[in-house]
């Protein structure tokens, strides 16, 4: 699907928050990018979704063509709903921004939240529902556009053990029906272990990636 060749990226005050990063990304993986705070995990995760560019090195996308806007589905941390517009709002705006019209919009609407299971919540406002629920609307915004990849940058560090336990299974039922890649930042080293088929470890000043580890932990959709 991609390949990164020998990344780097230094900011304007002098971080080099990235070096020499490689990685080759197949259809279908689950890769968690794990390592302390500041290791680069998320600026590698911002690369590949084309938040940012790299000083150095390159992206391949295999084709030659990078993705169109919607066939990678990025989620943050913090939910990042809008707050005053309803779960349903939320979800149908990477639709809107790519001319959508509402009246046509709505199965696909439904079905993205009914996959992360909050159908009936399509009115909610993000302040009446729980932070679990809450990056469900996330996830199911994410995926309303049918992403070749999805980005995620620890979406589930804020939340409680339960609620963060039961969006991991979750996650991982969506991962193999929808057969989709998963490019996943953690600093768990359970998270990783438990989610992902690769484990990439990373360590910082600079930001580079050490290793790489495969992990058996869960099946593959095959
Ligand atoms: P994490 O991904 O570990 O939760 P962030 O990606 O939000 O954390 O930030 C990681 C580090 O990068 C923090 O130390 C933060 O202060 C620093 N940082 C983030 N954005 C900027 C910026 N625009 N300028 C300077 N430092 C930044
Ligand atoms: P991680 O996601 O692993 O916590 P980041 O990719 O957020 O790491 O950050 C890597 C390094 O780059 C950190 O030292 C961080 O402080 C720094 N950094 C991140 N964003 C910026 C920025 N916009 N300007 C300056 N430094 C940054």
């Amino acid at each position: 699907m991609l390949t990164l060749e020998r990344l780097g990226r230094r900011f304007p005050n002098g971080t080099e928050a990235l070096r020499d990063a490689s990685l080759r990304l197949q259809q279908g993986d689950f890769v968690a990018l794990l390592g302390p705070s500041g290791c680069g995990k998320s600026t590698l995760l911002r690369l590949i979704a084309g938040l940012d560019a790299p000083d150095a090195g390159r992206i391949h996308w295999d084709g030659g063509q990078a993705p169109a806007p919607g066939e990678i589905g990025f989620v943050f941390q913090d939910a990042t709903l809008l707050p005053w517009a309803s779960a349903a709002e939320n979800v149908f705006l990477p639709l809107r921004l790519r001319g959508v019209a509402r009246g046509t919009a709505g199965p696909a609407v439904q079905a993205a939240l009914a996959r992360v299971g909050l159908d009936g919540f399509a009115a909610a406002l993000p302040r009446e529902l729980s932070g679990g629920m809450r990056m469900r609307v996330s996830i199911a915004r994410a995926l309303v556009s049918r992403p070749r990849l999805l980005l995620m940058d620890e979406p589930f560090a804020a939340l409680d053990e339960f609620t963060r336990h039961g969006l991991q299974e979750d996650l991982l039922a969506l991962w193999r029906e929808l057969s989709c890649s998963v490019v996943f930042v953690t600093h768990s080293i359970y998270e990783a272990c438990f989610l992902a088929r690769r484990i990439v470890l990373m360590t910082p000043r600079p930001g580079r990636i050490v290793t790489e580890i495969e992990s058996r932990l869960t099946a593959s959709p095959e």
